[in-house]
């Protein structure tokens, strides 16, 4: 069977190439429209270290006693409010620009920050982001139909907005990561804080990268966490529901107990919440071994998947199939 392209997967796809995009790329189906004022809320958790919520990929900073550290960047309409709620906690200028992975609604506001920010990813992270307008005049076309043939008009309609940026724009323009690395890079804002960012196994991308606070105890996990919601596993950029589990473990072993954590997207949680999403990509993973030992085909097991403790999550419906779809074509067979 081929996998079907889910909505949310639409919308994730419609905004990876908003980096460096002008003007701004609209809001996603998925994204409710709200007016700007209302659409941030800022949510202090100690050591200097602060979340903000928006539209797309939660957002984290510390205030350092020079500069500011920024871990994603949401869309580029919104990169003007990111900053105004910055500046309602201080004025220092914003030195540091982490991108936990190349999708657009992390990256979106790239553009924004970089003429006074350094921006840093994973290697991976400048790749994609360069490759875009290839990868989507590739690729779009196909989409497009396909959203049309779901009556996915809003859908159609952002991922044709993004086919013509893709036919314009320079590879220059693109506001890409300046400052990439392969494993682990540390930033030394100072304060006594120690900002390690991890570049993990593939996961929801293949350049995904966490970015851990030492001293407050504050782990941001880009989209290797979707809080109280199913994952988007990103196949087509490399992204592996076993990897999810592999990226979750190293993890874990690593922070303390009193961690506090920001999820890609959801709300703020401690360690609990961490481990019980590594539930969910543990359960989607034993279901997939489970049919594929039991001889089943892939269609049969997309047919029965259901796993009712996540019935509440956000996008059972339409991504938890996407999941066991990858998570299928990953089990080794017995
Ligand atoms: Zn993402």
């Amino acid at each position: 069977m081929r996998r079907a392209v889910s909505v949310a997967g639409i919308a994730l796809l419609a905004g990876l190439a908003a980096a460096a995009q002008t003007p701004a790329p609209k809001a996603t189906p998925d994204h409710h429209e709200r007016p700007p004022e209302t659409v941030f809320r800022l949510q202090p958790l100690g050591g200097n270290v602060y979340a903000l919520y928006g539209r797309g990929g939660n957002i984290g900073f510390f205030v350092g006693p020079e500069a500011v550290t920024l871990v994603d960047s949401q869309f580029m309409d919104l990169a003007p409010g990111i900053e105004a709620e910055i500046r309602k906690v201080t004025n220092k200028p914003i030195k540091f620009l982490v991108n936990t992975h190349h999708h657009g609604d992390h990256v979106g506001g790239n553009d924004f920050f970089r003429p006074f920010a350094l921006i840093v990813a994973h290697d991976n992270v400048r790749t994609r982001m360069l490759a875009s307008p290839e990868t989507i005049q590739r690729d779009y076309p196909a989409l497009i139909e396909k959203a049309k043939k779901a009556g996915n008009e809003q859908g159609a309609k952002a991922l044709a907005e993004q086919l013509e940026w893709a036919k314009r724009v320079r590879v220059e323009e693109i506001a890409a990561p300046v400052l990439t690395f392969d494993s682990e890079l540390r930033i030394h804002p100072g304060g006594g804080e120690t900002i390690q960012v991890w570049h993990l196994p593939p996961a929801h991308t293949d350049g995904d990268s966490v970015v851990f606070f030492e001293k407050a105890k504050v782990l941001h996990m880009g989209d290797d966490f979707f809080n109280k919601s199913i994952p988007f596993v990103d196949v087509s950029a490399g992204g592996s529901v076993h990897g999810y589990e592999k990226a979750l473990d190293a993890v874990i072993g690593r922070v303390p107990p009193e961690v506090r954590v920001i999820p890609g997207h959801g709300e703020v949680t401690d360690l609990a919440g961490l481990k019980e999403f590594r539930k969910y990509i543990a359960d989607v993973l034993d279901a997939a071994r489970r049919a594929k030992a039991a001889g089943k085909s892939k269609d049969a097991f997309l047919q029965e998947i259901d796993l009712p403790a996540y019935k509440d999550y956000r996008g059972y419906e339409d991504r938890l199939k996407d999941n066991a779809a990858a998570a299928y074509d990953e089990a080794a067979p017995r």
